[in-house]
């Protein structure tokens, strides 16, 4: 009895905004149940924005809902989703929310983050992206959902959108996520390559989380090697200071304060002061988001430019994704890959 109840509350199914950057204005739906407002429609039909309603034929839905082998057409996207797909209307365009068990949104999740890496390694990302997503319905709780299916929070495309491998590391680790002290459920991050050092989401974002900030070196070098791993970008001091919407005079970039792991946390430019995510993320938005790839950088001004050399890709919390690959291929196995990262806490069932 204790059993059946502790199984129905971790299946509590994750509410995921999909295909958002689609801007869906008309789709295409299949399923063998589709219903508006309660009511029986066809197993296959479009729906698309109305003025107040979601149109299917002559008929006005506040709700259309598919569920059972779910398919889902937008312009040129096809996708597949387990459980129930909602189609309402927002701002003119339509809003899909798939609703889906933990177990069933993962597949793809793993696919997508860790493909071709060894089982280990693709565990290690099923627990943590597991527990990320248990603890991620504050992320999008304003929106009245839980998750997005982009990298903001993990990359998801649905049922398909995956490999045996990454299918059988979330069924070997069903329910497993990390709990601080074997008890206390607190959200994990990981990030493509953390430069030789992690640190914590305290210190990054100033949220509470599991993760420390623990050194990724191994024989002298970073662990994370490859492509993800060095750096180098070189902007002209007015357009970085038009990025960061200040005049260009004085030192463009002094930091102030770096963490453990050596991640800028503050830094004074052009005599402004940002914390380290404004300045990511303003320089991201100007860009590109593979310009400054992480916090963990040093820079050295000309009188007409900037250069800035860094280390490692993403925001260096929790799980190194290619640190977990290189782990993983020396033989360590998933316990082994996640005590690194996140020494103060164990692989447990969910609570
Ligand atoms: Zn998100
Ligand atoms: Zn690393």
């Amino acid at each position: 009895m204790t059993a059946l109840l502790l199984l129905a509350l971790s299946a509590a199914p994750l509410e995921v905004r999909v295909l958002e950057r689609d801007t869906p204005v008309r789709v295409h739906l299949e399923a063998a149940r589709i219903t508006c407002d309660g009511k029986p429609l066809a197993s296959s039909v479009d729906a698309e924005a109305g003025a107040r309603e979601v149109r299917v034929g002559e008929l006005k839905c506040t709700q259309v809902v598919a569920e059972d082998g779910v398919a889902v057409t937008v312009k040129e996207t096809k996708r597949k989703y387990g459980g129930q797909l909602r189609v309402s209307l927002q701002g003119g365009l339509l809003r899909l929310i798939n609703v889906v068990d933990v177990e069933a949104y993962l597949p793809s999740v793993v696919f997508a983050e860790a493909d071709a890496s060894k089982p280990a390694a693709l565990e290690a990302q099923a627990i943590v992206s597991r527990t990320f997503a248990l603890t991620a319905h504050r992320r999008h709780a304003n929106a009245g959902y839980h998750l997005c299916d982009l990298a903001h929070c993990q990359v998801y495309r649905g049922q398909g959108a995956s490999s045996g491998d990454a299918e059988a590391a979330v069924k070997k680790t069903t329910n497993q996520v990390l709990l601080i002290g074997g008890i206390v459920l607190k959200p994990a991050f990981f990030h493509a390559a953390c430069g030789g050092h992690t640190s914590t989401a305290g210190d990054v974002f100033g949220e509470d989380a599991t993760g420390s900030a623990v050194s990724d070196v191994e024989d002298g070098a970073p662990r994370c090697k490859g492509p993800d791993l060095a750096w180098t970008f070189e902007v002209e001091k007015n357009r970085l200071a038009e990025a960061l919407s200040v005049a260009p005079n004085g030192i463009a970039f002094e930091p102030l304060k770096r963490d453990s792991g050596g991640r800028i946390l503050e830094v004074r430019s052009f005599g402004r002061r940002f914390s380290g995510q404004e300045f990511l993320s303003k320089v991201g938005r100007a860009f590109g988001w593979r310009s400054v790839r992480s916090l963990k950088f040093s820079t050295t001004e000309t009188d007409t430019s900037v250069v800035i050399q860094g280390a490692g890709t993403g925001h260096g919390v929790g799980l190194c994704q290619l640190g977990a690959r290189a782990l993983a291929e020396k033989g360590v196995d998933v316990k082994g890959i996640l005590t690194r990262y996140f020494p103060e806490s164990q692989i447990k069932p969910a609570p």
